[in-house]
């Protein structure tokens, strides 16, 4: 197993940040934490790779107790920092020959890998170019080819798409999925319920330093809330208050749950039809009707109200 996490805390000055997460990743899955800004998931992945010692906990990584044993474990993973850390006065391919060289990776090898770790980062235009002179997303992709340059067994990422415009994030799901699909483990953070719903096939919500829940993404959907969403906006004909209005004086009545947030009411439901007939006799309203997804059940777990942290 390339990861097992068990029980691990983390306390800062008087404040734990990681309250006893347990999880674990079997080979070739992709896994997601999820969880708003100061939840604690870069403190889990810091505890992983060893950069920091948990307050109690075990954390065995490739098969390595870490942090005893951290240098080894570390020397079969590759991480995606959140701060692309490419060195501005080398080129694209320096880049990848130094950081070869760090892994100890003969220097004949380290460049017949060049072409191949280029083509994957979609960077072979740009192989003498200096990092100065590549935009977010190539920077991005060039950290990831980076961390395959010793063939890692698994495949560490921090809040990978953070940042990017919505073209460089695809581009960057791409990749991720072909690694995904030749087998490579990847463990993942990000606060985009897209993302995770797209690529891991196992997601852990994380809250406050405790995991609150952890499955397949339709599992965690399943379990934590209803299957169906009606979204309702807009004016309501013959009455003042819109949406909202219409939402404080009929959503109960239609669904299991609401929400209302800005002009929107958002009614969970197991049965939509009884709320969807009831909304086509009021003239005014417009409706958004789709599933459930994993959005929903970050925010009906974590809270509609913003975390500055
Ligand atoms: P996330 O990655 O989910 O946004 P972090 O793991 O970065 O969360 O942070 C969790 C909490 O731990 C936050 O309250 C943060 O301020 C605190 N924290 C993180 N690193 C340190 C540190 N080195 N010293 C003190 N507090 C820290």
């Amino acid at each position: 197993m390339p990861l097992i996490v068990d029980q691990l805390r983390k306390t800062y000055g008087d404040t734990e940040v990681v309250r006893g997460i347990s999880f674990t990743l079997q080979a070739g899955e992709c896994f997601a934490l999820l969880g708003p800004n100061g939840a604690g998931k870069t403190t889990t992945l810091r505890c992983v790779l060893g950069h920091t010692e948990p307050s109690a906990g075990h954390v065995t990584l490739c098969g390595r107790p870490v942090p005893e044993q951290a240098r080894e474990a570390r020397a079969r993973v590759g991480v995606v920092p959140q701060n692309d850390s490419l060195d501005p006065d080398f080129t694209v391919t320096e880049n990848l020959l130094v950081f070869a060289r760090y892994f100890g990776i003969p220097a004949a090898t380290a460049r017949a890998r060049v072409p191949e770790l280029l083509a994957f980062a979609g960077l072979e235009a740009k192989a003498d170019a200096k990092v100065t002179a590549l935009s977010g997303g190539m920077k991005r992709r060039l950290t990831m080819a980076r961390a395959l340059v010793a063939d890692p067994d698994l495949l560490i990422m921090d809040e990978p798409t953070t940042g990017l415009d919505p073209q460089a994030r695809h581009l960057i799901w791409d990749r991720l999925k072909g690694l995904i699909a030749q087998g490579k483990t990847v463990l993942l953070t990000t606060h985009f319920m897209d993302e995770a719903e797209r690529l891991a096939h196992r997601i852990a919500i994380l809250d406050r330093g405790q995991i609150i829940a952890i499955g397949t993404p339709r599992e965690v959907i399943a379990t934590h809330i209803e299957p169906q969403v009606v979204e309702v906006f807009g004016e309501w004909a013959g009455h003042t208050g819109g949406a909202a209005a219409w939402a404080q004086t009929h959503a109960a009545t239609y669904s299991n749950r609401h929400e209302i947030s800005g002009e929107t009411a958002f009614c969970y439901v197991q049965d939509a039809q009884p709320l969807l007939a009831h909304l086509a006799q009021q003239e005014g309203l417009r409706i958004l009707h789709r599933p459930a997804n994993l959005e929903d059940v970050f925010l009906k777990l974590t809270g509609r109200e913003m975390r500055d942290e």
